[in-house]
């Protein structure tokens, strides 16, 4: 074991990075708040068989990158890969289905065994937000607008488009799925293994597909979009007409087909070509299925969910957090007088840094390297008059003010955590 190390495909947030992070996941939260959404939180890990029935046996995830372990009392457990399964499980575990509409959002680490590369690790963190409860369209566009919301109010307009399909309703997908077959059949020779066995299991899997081979095989196949039966047709086009109204535009992709069991009608992916082969950022879709995959009533649902890590490299860095007040204490005699002063200052509001170690000027410099805005020097030659000196930092100017009230005398160095 290669101590000291972090494990292959997860790492450590420091500060600036998890500064990224939450800001990503900060106002993703505060819009799916503004579209009234409720968060959640579920365990980080399940009984395998949440994430094994919703996912189906040919997904990759469940056939490859699940981290599934038998626990002590020899229960079969998987750290979950995604959050859509387990917010079902949720669902149903918590009697939910008499509080229709559901609107939720989520975020927190997931975790698949892949080839870690850039934007893809094995421990990542998610954004998500699901629907459960709404069979109309119009459930698809808010989530799909709030989804475009949050990656404008991230900056990131211009850098991704949506990419917009439809999977039908199943009586359609039934329909593809043998003209599919058909074609597929004569490209046997050009399919990788692994989608010679999504042929005979779940052909519609095979888009999924990163190996370049199959990628070419179904570029030349047959478009679901010809299968589609009346309703799914008016589905879409409802669902186009509001993406319109709604202010986002999308470029459907008949290829854009996601490989999960559960998916119906609407799928969907933000896309950039910012990050290499990891172009897909924030991605979804309706998933009508699922519920009663899991043993509950039937009951239809649509999400979606983002890397926080690939948003996180997209972005500009962050607004700066605020600047914090200093208090120093020169001589051990000052200390005691300076912690009260610093809590009482924290208790005000005030962000409040307080040097710990070494003389006056290796504290100034520790309180320069924490940004401080001002700088409360206590000597015991001021405490004896009940009095410090207040340094601004940006102009260099030194007052002395008195102890009592000075709360008010820092409130123009007080500055509002961002
Ligand atoms: P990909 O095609 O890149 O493998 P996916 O279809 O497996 O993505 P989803 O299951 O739709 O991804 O997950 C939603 C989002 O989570 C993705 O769009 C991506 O931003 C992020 N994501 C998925 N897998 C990883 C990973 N291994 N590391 C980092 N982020 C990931
Ligand atoms: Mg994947």
């Amino acid at each position: 074991m290669p101590a000291l190390q972090p494990v292959r495909g997860t790492h450590d947030l420091l500060p600036d990075e998890k500064r990224r992070h939450r800001f990503v996941e900060e106002t993703a939260r505060a819009i799916a708040e503004r579209y009234g959404y409720a968060e959640i939180s579920t365990p980080i890990f399940e009984f395998t068989e949440v994430f094994r029935r919703t996912l189906g046996d040919t997904s990759d995830i469940v056939t490859k990158e699940m981290y599934t372990f038998e626990d002590k009392g020899g229960d079969s457990i998987t750290l979950r890969p995604e959050y859509t399964a387990a917010v079902a499980r949720a669902f149903l575990s918590n009697g939910l289905a008499q509080h229709l509409p559901l609107k939720v959002f989520c975020a927190g680490p997931m975790f698949r065994y892949e080839r870690p590369q850039k934007g893809r690790l094995r421990q990542f963190h998610q954004v998500d937000v699901e629907i459960l409860g709404v069979a109309e369209p119009v459930a698809d566009v808010e989530i799909i607008a709030l989804g475009a919301h949050v990656l404008d109010a991230l900056g990131l307009k211009d850098k991704v488009k949506l990419e917009l399909n439809t999977l039908g309703d199943s009586e359609s997908r039934n329909a593809y799925r043998s003209v599919l077959i058909g074609y597929l059949q004569n490209h046997k020779s050009r399919l990788s293994p692994d989608s010679l066995v999504r042929l005979e299991r779940n052909p519609l899997r095979i888009f999924d597909s990163k190996d370049a081979g199959d990628q070419d095989v179904v570029a030349g196949a047959p478009l679901l979009r010809d299968s589609l039966n009346g309703a799914s047709k008016r589905y879409f086009e409802q669902l186009l007409r509001g993406l319109e109204a709604a202010g986002v535009s999308a470029t459907v992709n008949p290829g854009l087909v996601r490989g999960l069991d559960y998916y119906c009608h609407t799928a969907f992916e933000f896309v950039t070509d910012a990050l290499g082969a990891q172009g897909a950022v924030l991605a979804g879709g309706r998933y009508d299925g699922l519920i009663e995959q899991l043993g509950g009533p039937p009951t239809p649902g649509t999400g979606w969910a983002a890397g926080i890590e690939r948003l996180s490299m997209l972005i500009a860095e962050p607004p700066a957090p605020a600047r914090p007040i200093a208090v120093l204490a020169v001589g051990d005699g000052a200390e005691p007088k300076a912690v009260q002063v610093a809590q009482q200052l924290r208790k005000h509001g005030f962000i409040v840094e307080m040097p710990m170690t070494g003389n006056l000027k290796k504290r100034m410099r520790q309180a320069n390297k924490a940004r401080a805005r001002a700088v409360v020097i206590l000597g015991e030659d001021e405490l004896a008059r009940g009095a410090a000196t207040v340094r601004d930092m940006e102009t260099g100017e030194q007052t002395e003010v008195r102890l009592d009230g000075i709360a008010d005398r820092l409130a123009p160095y007080r500055q509002e955590r961002t």
